[in-house]
């Protein structure tokens, strides 16, 4: 099937071409600056058109089947793909406040596709979905009922998509059936989530009532004391001024100076103080989560490491693997160091479980499970 996967974002919107049975990529682009005046796109709509046009070069007449969208916030209801249609449309756009940035323009995308090719079957794929097998033990927050039932606040987790995907194939690679495989899964890309797998199904994640909870990341802060917020709105802060600080200016950015991965590496061994502390930090909270997350599962079958940095930076993933101790889990240096696109082991035969490089590809994972569902649709 021949399946375009949408990732719209506020003002981007990237697009990729894949036929999901020789998984070639045949079309693969991103239209940015959307609303942001200066030339680009004025809206969604005219976006989709440059995407249209993109694919007809492209796709030389070759027609879509089916078009995926990576939603971001799937609320309690979506635990699975789903065929698009005017209530699920709604359904999305109803959770708009919990996720205000990304899924009104999710919807703008939908809405697009609709205007522009009304046959084509859509289907979302939620980033939250994965995470719906969470028990209540792990979702609630210990605040008063009502801030759940009026507002919704619980945990929810995201990169359910990659989290999901990475976690079948190191069931694959250990040939270990995925109902039994029990592991710890940590995408580390600009944002970072550590996921605990019981018997396949996520049943802890670092990520909570939005992507900020949780680990140190590129440019957001992960955990910290509620009370610094009520302080500093205290001392003259907006609410608005809080949320761009710990979005978009902390994480490894507010430490190194940085939020580039292999510039931070290079500083430290430069000798520079900042990049060390900023390196001791994220591996710090990391390793604390993973032993934390080792217990969640009884006992966790594999380490895996993905994304950005997870799937390339030898430096860190050491780094981690050196807090690990404790744990018995020890690399392969040189394994560590050898660079591979493909999923690999990289503990020592000695390590009291394997520790795993797999890399994600969320556009696969979209396009795959838009391929599932709409196969299923025509058959049933
Ligand atoms: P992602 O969000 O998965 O695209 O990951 C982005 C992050 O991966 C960037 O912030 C980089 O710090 C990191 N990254 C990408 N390539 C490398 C590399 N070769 N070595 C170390 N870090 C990398």
């Amino acid at each position: 099937m021949r399946v375009l996967v949408i990732n719209s974002g506020s003002s981007s919107l990237k697009y990729q071409v894949r036929d999901t049975v020789t998984q070639e990529v045949e079309a693969n682009g991103q239209i940015e600056r959307i609303g942001e005046g200066a030339g680009g796109p004025a809206d969604h709509g005219e976006a989709m058109e440059l995407v249209a046009a993109a694919l007809e070069r492209e796709l030389a007449g070759k027609p879509l089947d089916a078009v995926g969208h990576r939603v971001v916030h799937g609320g309690e209801r979506f635990g699975e793909p789903e065929l698009i249609n005017n209530e699920i449309t709604r359904s999305i756009e109803r959770l708009n406040p919990l996720a205000p940035l990304h899924n009104p323009a999710n919807v703008l995308g939908i809405r697009a596709i609709t205007a522009k090719w009304p046959a084509l079957p859509q289907v979302a794929v939620f980033d939250t979905a994965f995470h719906r097998t969470l028990p209540e033990h792990a979702w609630r927050y210990a605040v008063p009922d009502p801030l759940y039932r009026q507002y919704g606040i619980r945990r929810y987790g995201f990169h359910g998509t990659s989290h999901e995907f990475v976690t079948g194939r190191a069931a694959e690679l250990l040939g270990i059936p995925l109902k039994e495989f029990n592991a710890v899964v940590a995408h580390l890309g600009n944002g970072v989530s550590l996921t605990a797998i019981q018997g396949g199904a996520s049943v802890d994640t670092s990520m909570g009532f939005t992507p900020l909870e949780g680990l140190v990341m590129g440019t957001r802060s992960g955990d910290l004391d509620p009370s610094i917020l009520i302080y500093l709105q205290r001392q003259g802060l907006s609410a608005d001024d809080i949320d761009a600080m710990l979005n978009r200016e902390s994480g490894l950015k507010a430490l190194a100076g940085d939020n580039d991965m292999r510039a931070i590496v290079d500083a430290a061994e430069a000798g520079d103080g900042r990049a060390r502390t900023a390196l001791a930090v994220a591996s710090y909270r990391l390793a604390k989560y993973i032993g934390g997350y080792h217990v969640a599962v009884g006992g966790a079958q594999a380490l895996v490491f993905t994304a950005g940095i997870g799937e390339n930076s030898a430096a860190f993933r050491a780094l981690v693997a050196d807090r690990l101790g404790a744990l018995g889990i020890k690399l392969d240096a040189a394994a560590n160091l050898e660079r591979s696109s493909a999923p690999r082991v990289i503990s020592a035969a000695d390590s009291a479980i394997p520790v795993l490089v797999v890399p994600t590809d969320e556009e696969r994972a979209i396009a795959d499970a838009t391929a599932a569902v709409v196969l299923q649709a025509r058959a049933g």
